[in-house]
């Protein structure tokens, strides 16, 4: 109804757009050929016209058969022929047959009420008068046939004449015609919306899709990036409506208001940045971030829309790229830390017994004796070493010495705590710190690993039985005196030196050593720690 209204203020409007003005001279020009060719070739011929000469030829032949049958006198077949000709001639109301004297011979029904005798020998296209003339010609007669009247009356039988009725299709079915088909055409040649060659140049010129929009969305003007944007076959957009563009819209929204060209029309504001996928059928899709600007005359109504599409699609690559690249040294910088760990690791230990090699070991080993003597607490050292070992080298061969050293080695890694630290600290030889423990303590531990590797090591080598492992042990701890790790670890070392001479599979501490403490029992080193293993239970977990 409102595009009706529209379309009918832009007929009647005074000083309406082109489209109105072309399709008005239009019509009147249609009308004008049409009347004047009616003129020369009589065209539009009236009802009037047609039925005066079909009445005519009627009357004729009626008059012809009635006069031979009135001059057999046949009164009976007179009106049989009458009554047969009104059936088959509608148009025919009546008939009389009438005599020179003016005496009606024969009427049928209804002839005196219909017949209006104009006198004279008249005829009006509703009554005709048909003169009957004897052998010496002379009239006798006459034949009066009353025709209904031609039509409909009054205006409505106006608009139904040809003439009028082609005026009018020409108003309505031509003016809508040639509004449909001229608005299609102007819009191509409207020189008010037509861009200018070198506008049209320049924007070619752009690397940027450009679009410039009328007022309803349809596109005036795309320019050379735009269209290698579209799907191939999509090259002539000049007219179309933006919005009909599927590929262009098909991320946008079947709600056409919400498109940015229509957005912008509504509010006179920019639309930007909106990043929207372009389908290009089995080309992909191209990705492009569209921006929308108003065209605003002077009285800042919008009179356009600019779109700009720009393709980002291989930005967005780099970018997908550029992620992918980030993701994929992360992965390798975590690799590559884990392997350094590992390798760090690997560095730390000792391949045969994964226990701290001795660098390691000094190392961290240093760093303990630092905060024990710092903070003034205890820590304590033990040295230990498998006795006779070389004979198990000799007498069973190097990978059993070597399996005994890895059971040597399973077994005193079984009573670490977490803050200790035990190392490989030559062939058979190993050496704990223990921080928190003094020098009582640590003997107990050295007591229980002693006993620990006495009862398990050999039966632990497989393939050897009855193999009879043990191991000697010194202890020393800081309260003794030691000022460097160096320092400890000779007291330990020292005091396992003292178990060897002391016929080996025995635990001495430091002190116990002859050398340093006269009234040690040095002869029974085991004295000094049998009375702390019971107290050393309440401590440490029963199941080293
Ligand atoms: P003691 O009771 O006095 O300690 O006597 P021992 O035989 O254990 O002492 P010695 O130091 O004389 O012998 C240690 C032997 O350990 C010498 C060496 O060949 C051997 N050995 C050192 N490292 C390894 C090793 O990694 N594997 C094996 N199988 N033997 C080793
Ligand atoms: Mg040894
Ligand atoms: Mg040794």
């Amino acid at each position: 109804m409102t595009g009706v209204r529209s379309l009918l203020k832009r007929f009647v409007r005074p000083g309406a757009g082109p489209v109105a003005r072309v399709v008005v001279g239009l019509i009147a020009l249609s009308i004008c050929v049409a009347l004047l060719a009616d003129i020369a070739f009589n065209l539009f011929r009236n009802d009037e016209q047609v039925a005066r000469e079909i009445r005519k030829r009627v009357s004729e032949n009626v008059a012809i058969q009635l006069a031979v049958l009135a001059q057999g006198g046949d009164r009976i077949a007179i009106e049989k022929t009458v009554a047969t000709i009104i059936n088959r001639e509608a148009d025919i109301v009546s008939i009389g047959l009438r005599q020179e004297t003016g005496e009606l011979i024969y009427a049928s029904p209804g002839h005196l009420t219909s017949w209006q005798a104009l006198g004279g020998g008249k005829s009006t296209l509703t009554h005709v008068e048909v003169p009957l003339f004897s052998g010496g010609k002379q009239r006798w007669g006459q034949i009066e046939i009353s025709f209904r009247p031609v039509g409909a009356t009054g205006w409505r039988h106006w608009f139904e004449r040809p003439a009028v009725l082609m005026v009018l299709t020409l108003l309505i079915v031509g003016g809508l015609g040639f509004f449909v088909y001229m608005r299609r055409v102007l819009t191509h040649l409207d020189p008010t919306a037509a861009i200018p060659e070198r506008v049209k140049l320049a924007l070619d010129t752009l690397v940027e899709g450009v679009l410039i929009l009328d007022v309803s969305g349809r596109v005036l003007l795309a320019n050379r990036a735009f269209l290698s944007m579209a799907p191939a076959g999509e090259r002539n957009l000049v007219g179309r409506k933006a919005s009909d563009l599927d590929w262009l819209v098909a991320e946008l929204g079947a709600d056409r208001m919400l498109h940015p060209w229509h957005r912008v029309a509504r509010s006179h504001e920019a639309v930007t940045g909106q990043v929207i996928d372009l389908a290009r059928g089995s080309e992909g899709a191209t990705r492009v971030v569209v921006n929308a600007s108003p065209v605003l005359d002077a009285k800042n109504a919008v009179r356009g829309v600019i779109v700009s599409v720009n393709d980002v699609s291989a930005l967005d690559q780099a970018n997908a790229e550029l992620r992918k690249a980030l993701g994929d040294l992360r992965e390798s910088q975590v690799a590559l830390e884990a392997r350094n760990e590992e390798l760090k690791r690997l560095s730390e230990i000792d391949p045969l017994t994964s226990c701290l090699n001795r660098r390691a070991f000094m190392h961290q080993a240093g760093n303990e004796f630092a905060r024990a003597a710092g903070a003034g607490t205890p820590l304590a050292c033990i040295m230990t070493d498998i006795d006779k070992f070389k004979n198990v080298n000799d007498t069973y061969g190097h990978s059993v010495g070597d399996e005994v050293i890895q059971q040597t080695a399973r077994i005193l890694k079984l009573g670490l705590r977490p803050a200790d630290l035990l190392c490989r600290y030559g062939g058979e030889e190993f050496c704990f710190v223990l921080p928190g423990l003094d020098l009582a303590q640590a003997a107990v531990i050295a007591e229980r690993l002693r006993e620990k590797i006495q009862a398990q090591a050999g039966p632990g080598v497989r393939g050897i039985p009855n193999l009879k492992v043990t191991a000697s042990f010194g202890v020393s701890s800081i309260e003794v005196g030691a000022t460097t790790l160096a320092q400890l670890i000779e007291e330990a070392d020292q005091a396992l030196y003292a178990a060897k001479q002391a016929g080996r599979n025995i635990v001495s501490t430091f002190t116990d050593t002859p050398w340093l403490d006269a009234s040690a029992e040095a002869s029974n080193p085991k004295s000094g720690t049998e009375g702390l293993a019971a107290a050393m239970d309440e401590i440490f977990d029963p199941t080293r």
